[in-house]
């Protein structure tokens, strides 16, 4: 028997017929929404005997290999006695520029069903149909021809000969691949604590298609405890692809050693990293059209071979491998990386490529899901990174502008914006006098003048002419389009708050509170999602805002750390914003007297960067003898690299590095052995009191829960743990942390505290 590999006709025909460039120019985003009700639309008139979505399936032999191609066919329809297989096709431009031979591709699709049909029922010859419906007009235009079946056979063979070379190197590379992880050894020599217990709770949980929480402390090798499984889950069949996301860049070098490591070990795995657009982009300017981009230009006339060439002779592709491959193919390296993500079996990437539905992979769907594993590393960042995904924001100057400058321009769009405008202005003027108001549900007035310019936008934007006030439109439409996008999901988990700012703007937010229903829709479909940290802490906490499924499983991994490697010390004066000025002397004194006994490399944290300042102003005061260092905002990527590099080993002189909580220095650094000697955290990492915090807490409080916990504590708490967790990083370290607070001796904020914090005793007073 031939070894058969199954492909639907629509991969199929655009594999082996797309051509042309990329082009950004404006397409609409209701697009495609729009089209399914054309289809409908379409499919609704046919008649007793006709037939729509009809299930089609023919078998292809090619060298050794049979190919299974299937699909659903948009309409069989009975007309004189005949079959005429029909394709539809929507479009929100102009209809009269579409011909019959516009886009070959759509001819060699309904192609394909018609051989299918043809081939069933022994038919010579097939009428076929193609009918392009222009959504918003419902005009329509249709193509019909009459093809021999020896036609069809041609067209559907070369769609196989031409996508057979790439489905022959994916064959051959998931037979090299599976024997590769059959004998693939855990990649170090032994398991460290904690290690082994993880990894076979990863298995286990995608073994029986359940997601997994799991806190696993720093030093037990996370990466590699829940990839190494995950690549064994693929070896046995019981899933084909993983997604390894993350919140940030350096966790994702982490995933890539790890697949290196493992390579080095025989795994033959393809694995992809996704560099954000604006990041791996060759261009000094984001601009996607052929006319300005040599890498958009022809984009589809190449990537077929570039894809191939990349997946036949790499396997580990990093940014740098993507952006080799994607120079010598010429073709836009973001693209082309989302191109070998749907032909790899890892992904590399953030976040957003699975969880916001504004850029998440839209082809990846369906049962491939199925097959497809998340692991989600530092998963406590996914909560607020969610809230942001889910939320929208619209600000009423954009469209003040748009209404003058559309002026005389555009009747449509300057009235439409002018809409917006008027409902942003009685907005305003409930506000009061606190500058802010929040509303009950979303105000109905906007929502109706927001709809409206979307539509009059469009209008506009389709048409294609560029003027000078594109750009602004283009900026205002798609903030619309997503303002409506998100109203969408609306519901009693999200409010609704109205501020002036800068002045006399308005600025409304429909802000998620709870984002646990919406992530839990996005991973739908994935057999398993696998969220580990080393914070995850209350796990309950984290499972609830998360969207844990009552099945999940959860783990607590112990640290693999010594007791004895921290010397935990508590400072018990108040950093409470009201008693700042009163400790800050004797903030100031205790971290100089520490680093006067224990000389040596130190971060200290703080919770703002204007508290981080005052005691830097003090302690630079106090001890100019000692090297200081000051994270900034924003803070430019060489700047990041120095201040860290700093942290020398051999250094002889202590360094003391100020820096916040919950920022580039807090998470993820690793100044492993003598580079770090001590941490310092000043406060309990509390967020700002503020207007969403305290919504957050209101909505909590009302759901019984405890909304000041779930606002401000936990988060807060999180902070510390990432920061203080930068101290002890391998078996060796060994170092004094000191925690500056009074609530650290008091509940809650004593228990959220690491066991290894807390010490015998309790820790001791500085
Ligand atoms: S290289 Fe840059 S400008 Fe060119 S298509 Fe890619 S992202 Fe767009």
């Amino acid at each position: 028997m031939p070894d058969t590999l199954s492909i639907a006709v629509r991969p199929l025909v655009e594999y082996a017929f797309l051509s042309g460039s990329l082009d950004d120019r404006f397409r609409t985003a209701t697009a495609l929404t729009e089209g399914t009700k054309a289809h409908q639309r379409v499919q609704a008139r046919y008649g007793e005997q006709d037939r729509k979505e009809v299930y089609l399936r023919t078998e292809i032999p090619y060298g050794d290999l049979l190919f299974a191609v299937d699909g659903r066919c948009d309409g069989l329809l009975v007309e004189d006695g005949r079959t005429v297989v029909e394709e539809i096709k929507s479009t929100r431009g102009d209809l009269t520029a579409i011909g019959e031979d516009t886009y070959p591709v759509h001819w060699a699709q309904a192609y394909c069903y018609a051989y299918m049909y043809a081939k069933d029922h022994d038919l010579a010859q097939m009428r076929v149909r193609l009918t392009y419906v222009q959504v918003e007009t419902e005009e329509e235009r249709r193509f019909e021809r009459e093809v021999p079946r020896e036609t069809l056979a041609r067209v559907i063979l070369d769609a196989v000969e031409a996508y057979a070379p790439y489905a022959l190197m994916l064959h051959a590379h998931r037979q090299a691949r599976d024997a590769s992880i059959a004998s693939l050894a855990f990649p170090f020599e032994r398991y460290r604590s904690g290690q082994r217990k993880l990894a076979a709770a990863v298995f286990r949980s995608i073994e029986a298609g359940h997601n997994l929480f799991a806190r696993a402390p720093t030093g037990i090798g996370k990466t590699m405890s829940t990839l190494y499984p995950a690549v064994k889950a693929i070896g046995q069949g019981t899933l084909q692809h993983l997604f390894y996301l993350t919140a940030r860049t350096t966790t994702r070098a982490a995933a890539e050693e790890a697949m290196a490591r493992m390579r080095a070990g025989g795994l033959r795995m393809h694995a992809v990293t996704i560099t954000a657009k604006e990041k791996i982009c060759f261009q000094d300017e984001v601009a996607c059209r052929p006319e300005s981009c040599p890498y958009a230009d022809g984009y589809y006339d190449r990537i077929n071979g570039a894809v191939l060439d990349m997946l036949t002779e790499e396997t580990t592709m990093s940014r740098e491998v993507v952006e080799r491959y994607a120079r010598k193919h010429r073709v836009c390296p973001f693209e082309f990386s989302l191109d070998a993500a749907y032909a790899s079996d890892a992904v590399i990437c953030d976040y957003n490529y699975v969880f916001d539905p504004r850029i998440s992979l839209k082809r990846y769907a369906g049962e491939r899901k199925g097959d497809t594993a998340l692991l989600v590393d530092e998963a406590h960042n996914l909560v607020d990174r969610a809230r942001e995904m889910y939320s929208a924001v619209l600000e009423k100057r954009g469209f003040l502008e748009l209404q003058r400058a559309y002026k005389g321009v555009d009747a449509a769009v300057h009235q439409a914006a002018k809409g917006v405008n008027a409902a942003f202005i009685v907005l305003r003027k409930s506000i009061g006098e606190e500058g802010r108001l929040v509303l009950d549900g979303q105000p109905e007035a906007l929502e109706a003048a927001v709809e409206a310019f979307v539509s009059a936008a469009e209008k506009v934007l389709s048409a294609g002419a560029v003027r000078a006030e594109t750009p602004q439109l283009l900026d205002a439409y798609f903030a619309a389009y997503d303002w409506l996008r998100i109203g969408k999901l609306y519901d009693e988990r999200y409010v609704t708050y109205v501020e002036t700012v800068r002045g006399s703007d308005v600025r409304i937010r429909q802000f998620c509170l709870d984002p646990s229903h919406l992530l839990r829709q996005m991973r739908k479909g994935y057999r398993s999602q696998i969220c580990f940290s080393a914070t995850l802490s209350p796990l309950n906490f984290y499972m609830d805002m998360i969207g844990a499924d009552a099945e999940d499983y959860t783990i607590s991994v112990p640290s693999p750390f010594d007791r004895e490697q921290w010397d935990v010390l508590i400072l018990p004066v108040s950093t409470r914003f009201r008693d700042r000025e009163r400790s800050r002397e004797k903030i100031v004194r205790q971290l100089a007297d520490l680093l006067e006994r224990r000389p040596g490399n130190y971060l200290i944290f703080f919770p703002s960067y204007a508290y981080m300042n005052e005691v830097y102003e003090a302690f630079a005061a106090e001890r100019p003898d000692v090297a200081t260092l000051l994270q900034t905002p924003d803070m430019p990527e060489e700047e990041r690299e120095r201040f860290l590099a700093a942290f020398d080993a051999a250094r002889r002189e202590t360094l003391a590095g100020f820096a916040v909580m919950g920022g580039v220095f807090s998470e993820g650094v690793d100044l492993v052995g003598d580079r770090l000697q001590g941490v310092v955290v000043v406060g309990v990492g509390m967020p700002q009191l503020g207007l969403e915090r305290n919504l957050i807490k209101a909505y909590f409080d009302a759901r019984g829960m405890n909304g000041f916990d779930y606002a401000y504590v936990y988060p807060g708490m999180n902070k510390v743990l990432q920061a203080g967790g930068r101290l002890i990083r391998s078996e060796q370290d060994r170092g004094v942390l000191l925690l500056v607070d009074d609530r650290y001796l008091q509940q809650p904020y004593r228990s959220l505290l690491p066991e290894e914090w807390r010490q015998d005793g309790g820790a001791g007073e500085a």
